[in-house]
């Protein structure tokens, strides 16, 4: 039917109840439910956001199967943490690896090289890849080598003796929010036992 703005406020001064409604030709029942939720069948994970040090708790669902997709993710209550809040980048964490139901191109899965002076990346393998970083630690390790300190009175006066330094100024280390604690305690022994001193966490950055 043809509704002019007089009626239409004509009908809306009387009350639209249901003989009004009827009028408009909406007669169809009203009916009340809800979709199922997207995560009824999916299996719950608790979780740590990677994105940054803050380490908020997470609860991810994600469909069961060997590789099933992220479904949800969401702030978990019981974290004393967020208390079950996460802020957007950590709400948006599942696009690391989806997006819209789709694997994310954008991810690296894979090591990319550089050679020096070329403008170009090329895949390489992991071992290749940890072989070239294990021999640029040895070789910079080797030539910045610090055997020992002049040593020091009490007022930092050199006493023209030496104490052993065993350390090297030429290496940095910077962990990661993708670590736990366990792997990044792991990780500042390990840069130690080389003798790195400059050690640190990308969140004060
Ligand atoms: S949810 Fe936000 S604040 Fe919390 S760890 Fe992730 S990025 Fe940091």
């Amino acid at each position: 039917m043809e509704l002019t703005r007089r009626d239409f406020i004509k009908l809306s001064g009387a009350g639209l109840g249901t003989a009004a409604i009827a009028k408009l030709g909406f007669t169809m029942p009203a009916l009340a439910g809800t979709e199922p939720l997207r995560i009824t069948k999916a299996k719950e994970t608790n979780g740590v956001c990677s994105f940054c040090a803050v380490g908020c708790g997470t609860l991810v669902s994600n469909e069961t199967g060997e590789h099933g997709q992220i479904v949800n993710v969401e702030g978990n209550p019981d974290c004393a943490i967020n208390f079950g809040t996460l802020c957007s980048k950590g709400a948006a964490i599942s696009q690391k690896t989806y997006i819209d139901g789709k694997p994310n191109k954008e991810r690296l899965t894979k090591p990319l090289y550089r050679a020096p002076n070329s403008s170009s990346w090329k895949e390489i393998s992991w071992d290749e890849a940890i072989d070239k970083i294990a021999n640029r630690i040895k070789e910079t390790r080797d030539a910045n080598w610090i055997a020992e300190d002049d040593a020091l009175d009490a007022a930092g006066n050199p006493t023209g003796g030496k104490v052993p330094a065993l350390r090297t100024e030429a290496i940095g280390a910077l962990g990661s929010a993708e670590l736990s604690n366990e792997g990044s305690y792991l990780y500042q022994k390990f840069m130690r036992s080389l003798g790195v001193v400059y050690i640190e966490h990308h969140a004060r950055l």
